[in-house]
């Protein structure tokens, strides 16, 4: 059981909050502020509790030195703006400036701290820096599911010198994504593609032996293919994954987990006149064509899989769904899955947002995880340090 919010007393306290606040930027402004709105049930929980507000993030990849380019400025104000009070950006996450505006700071207050990668001690999980970002305050509150998957200092070391507990968007993640890893209704169907072969074999193995069949799409599916002996013509194939595609096929064979690869693909190729379009067997794409979605037959059975399956854990999408019309595989797909009833957990970033566009965000069935690597490493039965160090008991 994981220690959740609501269990830590957090009345008039100073409540150390790590937030996911890895946002795009453009131009000085935050271009996409879905990460800003997921934290906000979190925040009005502890504004109603007259909680001091400090807030923890890190943003990009600043490889622990100050990258003037990926301050949390543009962030602090669209938060500001989102909640409608002022937010105090610091420009540290520690020293004597930081002291003194916790110390001056009132029940209601809200800082940001400064990104907190500038710190090399923060990726290397560094005890004296987590140490001293615990006496910032009397409790911590972990809201970061997108980073749960590594143990830093803001992410994990913390949580050792503070009441610690789960904020409201870390809970419902766990709550959701446990539902496929503890006894999950049967039958238990994965849908895996995209375009990184290596990250998903990586899920591909972690879940045999767990789901009953793969249904397999995307570009990861000419490796698997070629794999196979199968002729892919152009499509996308990354050759230096193709043993362990191999050893990914056998360990299926012998745990009898089912992986159904794509029968037949929607290709292209460019000619003189543009782009030409055409419909061909997965094993025998010709010469300088290349697979870019699911083909009709595919689709049509990945949907009477998805029609019957009462458990669905989904990564990467079938098709280069940017560029339509190979956006159908996915979409049709995504939409089978809608009126399928199963209780289905779409993750992985790019897909979830893609397909929460296209009108699936109020499918009741449907949960669209906020994370990547950490949603995969969680449904593959990875235990995720940050998460572990919140269970009681
Ligand atoms: P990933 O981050 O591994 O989940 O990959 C997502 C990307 O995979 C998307 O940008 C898709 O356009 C791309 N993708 C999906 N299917 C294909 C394909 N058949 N060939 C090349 N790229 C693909």
């Amino acid at each position: 059981m994981l220690r959740i919010l609501r269990e830590l007393d957090v009345t008039d306290k100073r409540v150390l909050v790590r937030v996911d606040y890895n946002v795009p930027l453009q131009d000085g402004h935050v271009a996409d502020d879905t990460r800003l709105r997921e934290s906000l049930p979190t925040l009005e929980y502890l504004l109603a509790h007259r909680a001091k507000i400090i807030l923890v993030s890190h943003l990009g990849r600043p490889k622990g030195t100050v990258v003037a380019e990926l301050r949390l400025d543009p962030v602090a104000q669209r938060l500001s703006e989102l909640l409608e009070r002022p937010v105090t950006k610091l420009n540290e996450c520690l020293g004597p400036a930081v002291h003194r505006a916790i110390s001056q700071m009132q029940p209601g207050d809200i800082i940001l701290l400064e990104n907190v990668r500038f710190y090399p001690q923060e990726e290397a999980n560094d005890e004296a820096f987590a140490r001293e970002l615990a006496q910032l305050a009397d409790c911590y509150v972990n809201d970061a599911f997108g980073t749960a998957h590594r143990a830093h200092a803001s992410t994990y070391g913390v949580a050792k010198f503070l009441p610690a507990a789960a904020g409201l968007l870390l809970e419902r993640e766990v709550t959701m994504l446990s539902r496929a890893t503890h006894n999950p209704p049967r039958p238990f169907l994965a849908i895996v593609g995209g375009a990184k072969i290596a990250d998903k074999l990586g899920v591909l193995k972690d879940l045999i032996g767990r789901v009953d069949a793969f249904l397999i799409g995307g570009g990861v599916a000419f490796t698997l293919l070629q794999a196979q002996g199968a002729r892919v013509g152009s499509s996308l194939v990354d050759e230096r994954m193709l043993d362990e595609a191999r050893q990914c096929l056998q360990k299926a064979r012998e745990h009898k987990t089912e992986i159904i690869l794509p029968h037949d693909v929607r290709i292209v190729r460019e000619s003189a006149g543009g782009w030409e379009h055409a419909v061909a067997p997965a094993h025998e794409i010709p010469d300088g064509w290349q697979g870019w979605d699911i083909g009709p037959q595919t689709g049509a059975l990945f949907q009477e899989r998805v029609a019957s399956a009462k458990t669905i854990v989904w990564a990467g999408p079938l098709g280069r769904f940017e560029r339509p019309p190979f956006d159908a595989g996915t979409r049709e797909v995504a939409q089978a899955i809608a009126r399928s009833g199963a209780f289905a957990i779409i993750g992985g970033g790019d897909t979830a947002a893609a397909l929460q566009q296209s009108g699936l965000a109020h499918a009741q069935n449907i949960h669209f995880s906020t994370g990547g690597g950490a949603t995969l490493e969680f449904l593959g039965g990875r235990k995720l340090p940050p998460i572990e160090i919140l269970r009681k008991g």
